[in-house]
């Protein structure tokens, strides 16, 4: 069999850890199998290369961040080679240009558009492991690239569809996808299965265990991925197109996303089409609007708030700028949190969105904005009630039992 194991930050966090990394790689390559690693850099490194970066500039050049940021990998892979060749077992580190990754030019949030698997097939054939530095790869001018934050599962998922693996592990400190982030709710459950709509959902919404482009690959690709602990052997989750019985259950997951802001824009003009010139600039922007809500006009004006990831704010505050007098004022507010319920079986069952909003009011928790869709409900709240929230909605799906 063809694997491809992907081992994220905690996972390589120390050299220890690499040291136990590899030994489970070796295991696996002794089983019999042709092995492809995709690593993180070790847990903390990206932010710490972000923060020197930023002791420098406000504004820092992207180009240079992907050459910063991805030396992180670098150094991992690197490493995890060396320790399995001490070991007596051959093995290679690539950076993402060596493994053939190309992507399009959007510095720090690229795009994988192809993989030459030429290289990699070369040494498999030689019965090499090969480590691959993860969330990386070059553009056609051949400058390096990074895939956006919690990229290395996207290289995991990439290659394994490049080289049509027989599986894809994602390997972090979580022995699977719980029904929601076990740090806030330690009566969280793990789940055996999960489709990987709701996966893409719950990734989307703020479950880091798996970067959402990776799911959204995965699912394009038909690469079943099986995530698992690299701390334990136990049996993890797998994310794969979804059955009927999945159907029956209502509630898959719990999703909370601190990282949200919520931006206020008061007396926007009223006239057709200013909405439209809001949202295509920042659209054209690439910034990332999710919730939007628009009141009742009065006196020829109207309010309009929308989410976007924190990281954006100065970036919104730049485009609304351009505005002038279509926009009375704008204030953002940082201290909320969305949480999302996600369930393919509210296809089929009414009656989701109502008792979650039930149950919040029951624990006196103010809903600010609502939205929906075939098989989430999110709500944005006050950030201070947001682990509370999860909780509630996770006992009254009972999703503990
Ligand atoms: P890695 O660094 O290996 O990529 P991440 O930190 O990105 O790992 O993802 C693992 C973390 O995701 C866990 O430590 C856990 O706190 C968090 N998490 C959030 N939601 C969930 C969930 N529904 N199931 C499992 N883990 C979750
Ligand atoms: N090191 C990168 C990050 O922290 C990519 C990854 O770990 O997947 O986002
Ligand atoms: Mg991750």
């Amino acid at each position: 069999m063809l694997i491809v194991q992907k081992y994220g930050g905690t996972s390589v966090g120390g050299l220890d850890r690499i040291e136990s990394v590899a030994k489970r790689v070796a295991k696996t390559k002794f089983k019999g199998n042709s092995v492809v690693v995709v690593v993180s850099a070790m847990s903390g490194e990206t932010n710490k290369l972000t923060e020197y970066a930023r002791h420098f500039s406000k504004n820092p050049s992207k180009r240079e961040m992907d050459i910063l940021l991805s030396s992180g990998e670098r150094v991992t892979a690197s490493l995890l080679a060396i320790a399995l060749q001490e070991m007596g077992v051959g093995a290679i580190a690539m950076t993402g240009r060596q493994a053939g990754i190309q992507t399009n030019s959007a510095h720090t949030y690229a795009r994988i558009e192809s993989i030459n698997t030429d290289a990699m097939k070369r040494e498999l054939d030689e019965g090499n492991i090969i480590i691959v530095a993860g969330f990386q790869g070059i553009n056609k001018e051949d400058r390096v690239t990074t895939l956006g934050r919690g990229g290395s599962d996207l290289s995991a998922v990439a290659i394994a569809a490049a080289l049509g693996a027989d599986a894809c592990e994602i390997y972090s400190d979580v022995d699977g996808v719980y029904t929601t982030d076990p740090r806030v709710e330690p009566r969280a459950k793990k789940l055996d299965f999960i489709s990987y709509e709701e996966m893409l959902e719950l990734s989307s919404l703020g479950a880091k265990v798996l970067q959402s482009r990776s799911v959204e690959l995965a699912k394009k690709m038909g690469v079943k991925i099986v995530a698992k602990s690299s701390f334990s052997d136990n049996e993890g989750t797998i994310i794969s197109e979804e059955s009927d019985e999945m159907e029956e259950v209502l509630v898959s997951g719990i999703a909370l996303d601190k990282n949200q802001a919520r931006v206020s824009l008061r007396e926007v003009s009223d006239r057709p089409g200013v909405a439209a010139e809001i949202f295509t600039m920042l659209a054209k922007e690439q910034i990332n609007v999710d919730m939007i809500i628009q009141n009742a006009s009065t006196d020829g004006t109207t309010n309009l708030g929308f989410t976007v990831p924190q990281s954006e704010m100065e970036h919104v505050e730049r485009v609304i700028g351009q505005f002038g007098e279509d926009i009375g004022s704008v204030d953002f507010d940082e201290n909320i949190c969305k949480v999302s319920v996600v369930g393919v079986g509210m296809k089929s069952h009414s009656g989701v969105a109502a008792s979650a909003f039930s149950a919040l009011a029951d624990a006196n928790i103010n809903i600010q904005m609502i939205s929906t869709s075939e098989i989430k409900v999110s709500v944005i709240v006050d950030e201070k009630f947001g682990e509370l929230a999860v909780r509630v909605l996770h006992e009254i799906y009972q999703l503990d039992k």
